[in-house]
């Protein structure tokens, strides 16, 4: 049995693009949004990289008509870790096809070795592209004033806690802070930010954002939740249920080990899942 079956199906919608789309549409029949990730991180080859940049073009127009051309890249497998040219140039390729179709670039956020980097190439493409957005992770000591520059440029922001493991001495280790910084950062971007996303699986900063919001008075149309593929399905349609914008990110290819670890280091429900399909 092909092994993605076996072990990475609840968190990979497929191998290729054909498969997310088609989840796409199951989405959108639901009300519910996508933002498509062709999975691939740390390609240290320019040919490789090239690859995957036309992989990100050919996917967006692919994206049928009706369903937003929402894709999530990570700049590591666009060449970054090569020269900043070749990225610059890899992800500006990507960003004119999104632009022909109407479509929308979010940089995913990878670890903290990246993320000067990856916001200097964000504030790089920001000079000729609106179609693009970039990810901030909660965790990180430096993420506040990162939030305060973005509100202040009128950035889009995705916010999550951040997925890789940091040292202490550039990201907090204790969840409960974690969770106090991610809330202060979404109330700053709730309130002033330019449509930004709360991205989290975590019921008390989910509840945490509704309340704020409604408080308020900030209508749900100002910013959306979003979600991973294959956590949490039973909420996103409660929550667009209540009125709410929610984007799913829906992942699929071959390379899917380093997301799929991530997914089985943050929550060991995650693991026993896998364990109960292996031994089926
Ligand atoms: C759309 C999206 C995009 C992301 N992009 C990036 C990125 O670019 N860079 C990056 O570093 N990270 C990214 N992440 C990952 C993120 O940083 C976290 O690692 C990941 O979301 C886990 O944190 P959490 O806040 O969702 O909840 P966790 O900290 O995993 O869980 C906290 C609590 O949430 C509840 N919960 C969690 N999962 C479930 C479940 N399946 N069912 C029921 N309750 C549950 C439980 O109460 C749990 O105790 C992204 C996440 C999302 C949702």
């Amino acid at each position: 049995m092909n092994p993605l079956t076996i072990f990475a199906s609840r968190f990979v919608a497929g191998e290729r693009p054909q498969d997310a789309i088609r989840a796409g549409e199951r989405l959108h029949a639901k009300g519910i949004k996508a933002t498509f990730d062709k999975l691939g991180e740390d390609v240290l080859d320019a040919a490789a990289a090239k690859r995957a940049t036309e992989a990100s073009m050919e996917l967006l127009k692919l994206i049928p008509k009706g369903i937003e051309r929402n894709v999530s890249i990570k700049m590591s497998s666009m060449g970054q870790g090569i020269s900043r040219d070749l990225c610059l140039e890899n992800v500006s390729g990507i960003l004119d096809c999104a632009k022909a179709v109407g479509g929308f670039v979010r940089l995913d956020m990878e670890g903290s070795r990246l993320t000067e980097d990856t916001i200097g190439i964000f504030h790089e493409l920001r000079k000729r592209y609106d179609n693009v957005g970039l990810v901030l992770q909660a965790m990180l000591h430096r993420t506040a004033d990162d939030v305060k520059e973005a509100v202040r440029r009128g950035d889009r922001i995705r916010l999550c806690k951040g997925a890789y493991r940091e040292p202490a001495s550039v990201a907090l280790q204790d969840m409960a802070e974690i969770r106090a910084a991610f809330t202060a950062c979404a109330h700053r971007l709730l309130d002033k930010g330019s449509y930004p996303a709360i991205a989290t699986h975590d019921e008390s900063l989910v509840k945490g954002t509704i309340d704020y919001a409604r408080a308020q008075k900030i209508a749900a149309s100002r910013f959306e939740f979003q979600m991973l593929y294959g956590l949490r399905r039973g909420r996103w349609e409660e929550l667009v249920g209540a009125g709410y914008n929610v984007r799913i990110y829906v992942p699929f290819g071959t390379h899917w080990i380093p997301y799929f670890y991530r997914r089985l280091r943050e929550r060991k429900e995650n693991i026993a899942f896998v364990l109960r399909n292996l031994f089926r």
